[in-house]
């Protein structure tokens, strides 16, 4: 049976720990941190779970929201609404700037109220990445990477604003660059960006220009490896950059970006002028698991042992992208189906614990496959040997997609958005809405670089 220490029967920091049995303490409520959240749910444990955002975002569709297909809150959840039913668990909106392992505690920013000191018996850290800039942070402020729906709307308004200046420019030059789109890293994200714009240009705004023809736009993905999508098989990648060709991405491979600045890109040595240059090359863990003090990998990420908890500390874990773990002499993946699975492992083992029971088999990630989607009617899949591309694969990701979002509401409103995007061509979620320049990405603070990868150039 798990000791409660002294610290959280005595704890009077207004997180809502009114008992004394154990205190389990998670950051971060996406979706690792959501599903240790709700295997905990029948445990003798008092659960808090703090995030910095009130909402849950399913990350695999923020792509749309940045190409105005879908809205914000249609990939969003609160994660109060999302917990509703949880009595062991109370829901903190603040943001984790500290953590003392020694003392068990966890320092948090609660928005209007100042700093608090939450206190844990168990911490299950599960903050996610950022994007990585590779050293270059100064990339940052001229190319915004996707983690999150501000980051998504900043690039829905570079995208919709691009044309709008176009259309008003009389300087050849000046058009030529602001309908020119650079997307850095040919990872599912770039790609899927990339299809998403592509489709936007020819079909979405067709018509609705008098001056420019949006079809004329050029979309570059550059790409520092030797193919797109690397993390798939040879063969699927071949078949999505033909996919990409045909839908008029330009793709350039083996190609390092030296510079990113308000004019564009230098790739290769050569400069390609541009407004809107998306960052979509690679991914830092969060700076939380700095503060852990533990070892970590080149990405940031923390080194934890089978039982996902840190090396020496079997009452710190970590989960999720965050988390750095092998299987059968491969990492782990980065991805939606590791996290929930790591999430789910560490609140069962956390429950084991608690109920006095023999702890479980070391962690095991059960690779169900990896899909990424390439504009209308096309779609890849690889689950083991099976590999598959076309028409029945994106009806499949479209399904498995639908099913997969937070909540029925989520799934209605967004089946009705595809339905009608498929149908028409139109994307009802075309705002230019202002977004101050401080918001744009979770762009690695100066005091973070030191978990980004260190790397001459970018990919
Ligand atoms: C654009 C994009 C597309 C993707 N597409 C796919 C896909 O198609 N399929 C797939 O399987 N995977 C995809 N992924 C990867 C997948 O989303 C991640 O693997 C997954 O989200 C990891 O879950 P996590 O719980 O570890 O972290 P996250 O889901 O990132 O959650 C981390 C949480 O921690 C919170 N947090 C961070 N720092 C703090 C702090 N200091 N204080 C308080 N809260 C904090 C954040 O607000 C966030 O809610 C995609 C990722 C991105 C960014």
């Amino acid at each position: 049976m798990l000791a409660v220490t002294e610290a959280s029967e005595n704890a009077v920091d207004g997180e809502g720990s009114r008992t004394a049995r154990p205190r389990v303490v998670i950051l971060g409520a996406g979706f690792a941190g959501v599903a240790a959240a709700r295997a905990l749910k029948k445990s003798d444990a008092d659960v808090v779970l703090i995030d910095r955002r009130n909402h849950h975002i399913f990350q695999p569709l923020l792509y749309q929201v940045a190409t105005a297909v879908l809205s914000p809150s249609e990939i969003a959840a609160p994660i109060r609404q999302l917990e509703a039913t949880q009595a062991n668990l109370d829901v903190m909106l603040a943001d984790v700037v500290d953590v003392d392992t020694t003392h068990r505690t966890v320092d948090v920013i609660l928005p209007g109220i100042g700093t608090r000191k939450v206190r844990f018996d168990l911490l299950v850290v599960a903050t996610g990445t950022r994007p990585s800039y590779f050293g270059h942070d100064e990339f940052a402020a001229f190319a915004p990477g996707i983690k999150n729906l501000t980051d998504a709307e900043t690039i829905r308004t570079k995208i919709l604003s691009a044309f709008e200046m176009a259309e008003a420019t009389d300087d050849e030059n000046e058009r030529a660059r602001q309908m020119n789109f650079v997307l850095v890293g040919a990872g599912p994200t770039g790609v899927e960006l990339a299809a998403s714009i592509a489709q936007m240009v020819r079909v979405t705004l067709r018509r609705n220009f008098r001056q420019i023809d949006p079809a004329s736009s050029t979309i570059t993905l550059i790409e520092g490896g030797d193919r797109v999508l690397p993390s798939f098989a040879p063969s699927l990648s071949k078949k999505v950059a033909r996919h990409l060709a045909k839908l008029g991405v330009k793709i350039l491979l083996g190609v390092k970006v030296d510079r990113v600045d308000a004019q564009g890109v230098i790739a290769g040595g050569e400069r390609i002028p541009s407004a809107t240059v998306l960052w979509t090359a690679g991914m830092a863990a969060s700076p939380i698991i700095q503060m852990l003090g533990t070892k970590t990998d080149r990405a940031g990420r923390a080194l934890v042992e089978p039982s996902l908890n840190l090396p020496g500390q079997p009452e710190i874990f970590v989960v999720g992208d965050a988390a750095s773990i092998q299987q059968d002499g491969r990492p782990v993946p980065g991805v939606a189906q590791a996290a929930i699975q790591q999430g789910r492992y560490v609140g069962r083992l956390i429950a084991d614990q608690i109920r006095g029971r023999e702890p479980k088999r070391a962690f095991r990630y059960r690779d169900k496959g990896n899909m990424a989607v390439v504009g209308k009617n096309f779609a890849i899949l690889e689950s083991g040997h099976l590999k598959t591309a076309g028409f029945l694969t994106w009806f499949i990701w479209a399904f498995v997609h639908l099913l997969a979002l937070p909540q029925l509401q989520n799934r209605w409103r967004v089946q009705s958005q595809w339905l009608w995007s498929y149908l028409t061509g139109q994307r009802s979620s075309r705002l230019i809405s202002e977004a101050p320049r401080s918001t744009i990405s979770e762009a690695p603070r100066p005091a973070d670089a030191a978990v980004t990868t260190k790397q001459t150039t970018a990919p």
